[in-house]
C-alpha cells in the first residue's frame, strides 16, 4: 500500500486513496497559493501590455498614423515581446497590436502607429 501525502503539508494522508489533501484547510491554503502565483503573472503581463498602449497611445496623439523610430519607442519603455494580436493585410505586412493600437516595422529602423478602426 502507496502512502500519499498532503500536496500542502506534506503530511501523510490517511484514508480514501484519492484524497490530495488532509484537510480543507490544507487545500484552501494551497489553492489561494496557486492561484496567487497565477494572478500575479497575469497582473504583471497585463501592467506590461497597459504601459504599451499607453505608450502607443501618446505617440500616435490625434493622428492618424505617426511614422516613428524604434529607437524612441524603446526609450520610451516600450517592450515589444509584449501585444495583444496581429493583422494581416491584404499586401501581405503585418500590423502588431496592442488592444486598438498599432504599429508596422517598416525599414531604416523606423516603424508606423496606427489605431484600429
Ligand atoms: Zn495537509
Amino acid at each position: 500500500m502507496s502512502e500519499k501525502s498532503c500536496l500542502e503539508c506534506l503530511k501523510p494522508i490517511k484514508g480514501r486513496s484519492d484524497k490530495r489533501f488532509c484537510d480543507d484547510a490544507c487545500r484552501n491554503a494551497y489553492n489561494n497559493r496557486i492561484n496567487g502565483e497565477q494572478n500575479n503573472i497575469i497582473r504583471n503581463i497585463n501592467y506590461i501590455l497597459r504601459k504599451n498602449r499607453r505608450i502607443l497611445q501618446a505617440l500616435l496623439g490625434n493622428e492618424k498614423l505617426v511614422k516613428i523610430s524604434l529607437e524612441k519607442l524603446q526609450k520610451e519603455g516600450f517592450q515589444f515581446d509584449y501585444h495583444t494580436h496581429l493583422l494581416h493585410t491584404s499586401k501581405g505586412q503585418s500590423y502588431v497590436f496592442v488592444y486598438e493600437y498599432g504599429y508596422l516595422l517598416l525599414e531604416h529602423s523606423l516603424c508606423l502607429i496606427v489605431k484600429q478602426k
